[in-house]
């Protein structure tokens, strides 16, 4: 049994960082923000280029879905950061918010107070933009955000293609349009990755009211007569001891851990609970429920003579170049620009996301090619299928079955085919058969578009971005309320991308600091404190 402390946040992640930071500007609040990895500062970890480096080491939760129904059985890998800054150490850094009606939806479907209007100060709160300064965007918050200096021509000549096709140029997708094709905007600072580490937690790090512990995993939230009153905690050796919270407990462990310690904690279907051998102390059926992701596909081509791309980026000379100027081909996050479009021109918001990348990614970048390559990902951002999160038994060291369940719809895969096909006409145009070679994927023989589903079905991937498993919803149907309490436990709320209702139209980052800093005004206000302001956490320098 140790001290207790106000506020214990579980998961130092995107969101966990924002709410342990937001929460200990009060002086006299204590909050205690405990993580199962360890430090993120590691090379892999600060050059953008090197993201795929982290998959299936110690920094990654190296999850494998159960063989997917819908996808050949496969077992899918899926990624996580374990470590500070969680998947926001690890991700690709493009900075998204998502689609207006995203939240307008979610509002829609209950979820009062998360209308785009009305997350839109959050986003705006959370950011520091050195391009944007207007409506949209914020200059004095804690996140930075930015465009990468040196983009590669073939990433530039995929846009032109596009295009050329009369999709609309668009400079800022997370303004008042998200269609359109060009540069993204990532969290990088001086050429390096910006984490939510970065951002909220290094600036936090001297408050005397915040403690971080590394290396230690929640094993458990302890629950004493409906109410969230400690936590559980074993330490890198396996010593376990209880943490009490006066207050709150807040869960931030991502979409894949959160309901799985839910579950643990006996929070979560009754009966299935049951059969694990874990005693139930709420039934609520939707923990670990209607968990969703983005399906990915990967159009990949040869370079054309002359263009080289990210092939020879491990070259010393590139390493010398970013180590001495922070610039060059290892500060791209690979998926340098983009585009957000419509497969049918009446769909309400776009339904794909393209991934204009300069090189060979296939297979989570862990498999090479011996040529210099392009690619276009195509991720589809409206998805519609639900998979699950559950615990196997009542051992809270192992990892939950994960069962992504992605393109359980025939609706969905006719929608991937026409992405691949649309794909496949922006490699066509003039612009981007200056810069491109022969097709390698899905590759020239497979046209019909029977042979175009059975490719998607296997190689479809994800692009890592869980969401929904523990949504804002009604006790029948949801975890929280739309003030992020589990339904039946006092003092326990969720903050990460497991309570979105729907996952949004584009990368979940950005999202998951909107939540993390919703969760913390809300937690302030009921406090009687003022909300946090836009530059109330100075960024500092690095
Ligand atoms: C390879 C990759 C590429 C991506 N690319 C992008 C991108 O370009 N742009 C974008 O916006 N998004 C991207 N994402 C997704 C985005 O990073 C995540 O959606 C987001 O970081 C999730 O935030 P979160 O707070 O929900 O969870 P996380 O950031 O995953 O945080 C959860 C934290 O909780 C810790 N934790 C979990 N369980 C416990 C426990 N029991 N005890 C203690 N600690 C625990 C974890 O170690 C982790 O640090 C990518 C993700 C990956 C993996």
């Amino acid at each position: 049994m140790s001290a207790g402390y106000d506020y214990v946040v579980i998961g130092a992640g995107s969101a966990g960082c924002t709410v342990a930071s937001r929460l200990s500007e009060d002086p006299e609040r204590s909050v205690l923000l405990v993580e199962a990895g360890g430090s993120n500062r590691r090379l892999e970890v600060r050059a953008p280029l090197a993201f795929a480096k982290q998959f299936h080491t110690k920094l990654d939760w190296d999850y494998w879905t159960e063989p997917e129904p819908h996808l050949n059985g496969r077992r899918i890998f899926s990624p996580r950061g374990k470590m500070l800054g969680g998947s926001s150490s690890m991700n690709a850094m493009i900075y998204m918010r998502g689609n207006r009606l995203d939240y307008d939806g979610w509002a829609q479907s209950g979820a009062t107070g998360w209308s785009y209007e009305e997350v839109l100060p959050l986003f705006r709160r959370a950011e520091s933009n050195e391009q944007f300064d207007d409506a949209y965007h914020g200059r004095g918050g804690p996140l930075n955000v930015t465009q990468i200096k040196d983009v590669d021509p073939v990433c530039r000549a995929l846009v032109e293609a596009a295009a050329s096709l009369g999709i609309p140029r668009n400079d800022d997708f997370n303004g008042e349009r998200q269609d359109g094709a060009g540069q993204f905007q990532v969290n990088h600072r001086r050429g390096m990755r910006f984490s939510a580490a970065e951002a909220y937690l290094r600036p936090a790090k001297k408050r005397s009211n915040l403690t971080v512990r590394t290396n230690t995993l929640v094993t458990k939230v302890i629950v004493d007569d409906g109410r969230a009153v400690a936590v559980e905690l074993s330490d890198a050796k396996g010593k376990r001891e209880r943490v009490d919270a006066a207050s709150e407990v807040i869960l931030a462990g991502g979409a894949f851990n959160t309901p799985a310690l839910l579950q643990h904690s006996g929070i979560g279907p009754a009966d299935f609970l049951r059969s694990v051998g874990v005693e139930p102390v709420a039934d609520l059926p939707a923990v670990g429920e209607h968990l969703m992701e983005h399906p990915l596909v990967y159009v990949t081509y040869e370079l054309a003579a002359g263009q080289v791309g990210m092939f020879d980026a491990e070259d010393s000379k590139y390493a010398l170049k970013w180590l001495l100027l922070r610039r060059g081909k290892l500060a791209s996050n690979f998926a340098e620009c983009g585009a957000h479009i419509r497969t049918d021109p009446t769909m309400p918001a776009p339904n794909f996301q393209f991934l204009f990348g300069a090189g060979f990614f296939f297979e989570h970048g862990l498999v090479s090619w011996d040529a210099p390559a392009g690619v276009i990902g195509a991720s589809y951002i409206a998805p519609r299928s639900r998979g699950t999160v559950r615990i196997r038994s009542a051992d809270p060291a192992r990892k939950p079955a994960v069962t992504l369940n992605m393109l359980s719809e025939q609706l969905e895969m006719d929608e991937m085919i026409d992405a691949v096909e649309s794909a496949r006409e922006i490699a066509a145009t003039g612009p981007a058969q200056a810069v491109l070679g022969a097709e390698i994927t899905p590759g020239n023989d497979v046209r019909a578009r029977e042979q175009i589903a059975d490719w998607v079905r296997t190689t479809c991937q994800h692009t890592y971005h869980p969401a929904c498993s523990a949504r804002i919803g009604s006790p029948q149907d949801g975890v929280v309320d739309s003030e992020l309490r589990v339904h039946g436990i006092e003092r326990l709320r969720i903050a990460d991308c497991s309570v979105m209702p729907t996952v949004t139209r584009g990368n979940t980052h950005a999202p998951a600091v909107m939540i993390g800093e919703r969760c913390a005004e809300l937690l302030r206000q009921e406090a009687g404190k003022t909300p946090p302001q836009a530059a109330s956490v100075p960024v500092t320098a690095d």
